[in-house]
């Protein structure tokens, strides 16, 4: 017997390395998807191999300008050459530990992020590994908080928190929830941006509210400051938690480092994923003031892979960029560049910027058209709803970029309506 290689000589195999490389035309990979992927995200749009900055390439060649940046992720787009210099270099020096062990990307990480979202003395960090689990963590805070005598935990209709268990019953949509009934007990959803329901629903039983300062998936729908305050007003008189869930519009995303802070709100925790690693999976939650850190216990909660040194690697290199280049400035121009441009063209019937989480809401529900009428001509976007066009490209897409998806927009609504008017007829 051989013993196991520990060098970089070992060959990948042949097919391995196609994967890698990308070799393959988009027909080939998609015909094996199907039958080695779970079908829960549908059929791919494409088959993607390769990206830079704010473009991307798929397994034909074809070359596309992500307006999307997987869902708000890639913050600083695809390959930024300092981000992967840092992940490689964590990666070559300690790649994991456990949680028996700390790290000092970690603590370094940590203490960033208690800077930037401007945390009172005794806030603390946990760190995990999506947006959904750092819902679940901020579902276990609020039962920590309320025990039996307070089981509510109230979210808002629209909401969006994730796919597990916990989230998902903080999660609005029914198609969601349903076929996995019974969902964990106590989560009651309240009309949105409405703080007379609010006002009605609150009471000694409740928890905790958990609410999107600005919900992505619903449209990208924000709540009004005064609603922000309301929530923030009522909670602290009848002794709940605000948790914020800015996994969508923090770390920067809206032009202002978090949605909710810079409202002038600080909430008793806020949760954390999306852009935070630049690309690379890690989520967080940040506790706020000595009372809410307490809350969870040392064995109370944990992850394998939370907190990993790479990970936090990642989002500490995102954050340096974000800051030391003044990313959040040139969120607000090409914001700014989107919102009077989008405005302009016809059919659009309502422009919904928050730095570059954008939605625009289309006269005609074609905006799966506009999708696939997008794709074809080289564009990233993506429809939350039948009529709504949501953006989240990279926060350093430059005004050339967002200027080139203006002027085609017109064209995209032609053939989208086009389409729409045919399959009518049909
Ligand atoms: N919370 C919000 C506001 C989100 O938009 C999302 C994802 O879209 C999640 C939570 C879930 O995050 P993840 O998909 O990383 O689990």
């Amino acid at each position: 017997m051989t013993e196991p290689s520990n060098d970089n000589t070992i060959n990948l195999g042949t097919a391995n390395a196609a994967a890698v490389t990308g070799t393959g035309t988009s027909a080939q990979w998609l015909a094996r998807y199907s039958d080695s992927l779970m079908g829960v995200f549908g059929n791919p749009q494409r088959v993607l191999v390769r990206g830079a900055g704010a473009l991307v390439w798929d397994a034909d060649g074809k070359e596309y300008l992500d307006l999307l940046g997987g869902i708000a992720v890639n913050a600083l787009g695809h390959a930024h050459p300092f981000v992967t210099s840092v992940i490689a270099s964590q990666l070559s020096t300690l790649g994991h530990v456990s949680n028996f062990f700390t790290s000092p990307t970690q603590i370094a990480l940590a203490e960033k992020l208690l800077e930037l979202s401007q945390a009172p003395i005794g806030s603390k960090v946990f760190f995990a590994n999506s947006g959904t689990e750092a819902n679940e963590a901020a579902f276990k805070l609020a039962r920590a908080h309320g025990g039996k005598e307070r089981p509510t935990i109230l979210a808002l209709e629209g909401g969006f928190h994730g796919r597990t268990m916990g989230a998902l019953a903080m999660t609005a949509k029914q198609a969601y929830r349903e076929p996995f009934e019974p969902m964990p007990a106590g989560v009651r959803h309240i009309a949105f941006n409405d703080i007379d329901a609010l006002r009605a629903a609150m009471d000694g039983s409740v928890a905790a509210l958990v609410i999107e300062p600005i919900q992505g998936e619903a449209g990208v729908r924000p709540l009004s400051a005064e609603y922000l305050q309301a929530a923030r007003d009522l909670t602290h008189e009848h002794g709940a938690l605000l948790i914020l869930d800015e996994v969508q519009t923090g770390v920067g995303r809206t032009g202002t480092w978090f949605a909710g802070v810079s409202a002038g709100i600080t909430p008793d925790a806020m949760t954390l994923a999306k852009g935070l690693g630049g690309g690379f999976p890690i989520g967080a939650i940040i506790t706020f003031g000595e009372e809410s850190s307490r809350l969870l216990s040392a064995g109370q909660h944990g992850t394998t892979f939370g907190g990993n040194p790479v990970a936090t690697a990642a989002a500490l290199a995102t954050l340096h960029v974000l800051e030391s280049q003044d990313v959040l400035g040139n969120v607000k121009v090409i914001s700014e560049l989107f919102a009077e441009g989008l405005a302009k063209v016809d059919g659009v019937t309502e422009v919904r910027a928050f730095g570059l989480l954008i939605g625009f809401d289309l006269a005609e529900p074609v905006a799966a058209g506009v999708v696939a009428a997008a794709l074809d001509a080289g564009f990233i976007v993506n429809a939350p709803r039948p009529n709504t066009i949501r953006l989240a490209p990279p926060l350093n897409l430059t005004a050339k970029q967002a200027q080139s998806f203006v002027a085609a927009l017109p064209a995209l609504l032609e053939t989208a309506i086009a389409a729409h008017n045919s399959e009518g007829k049909s």
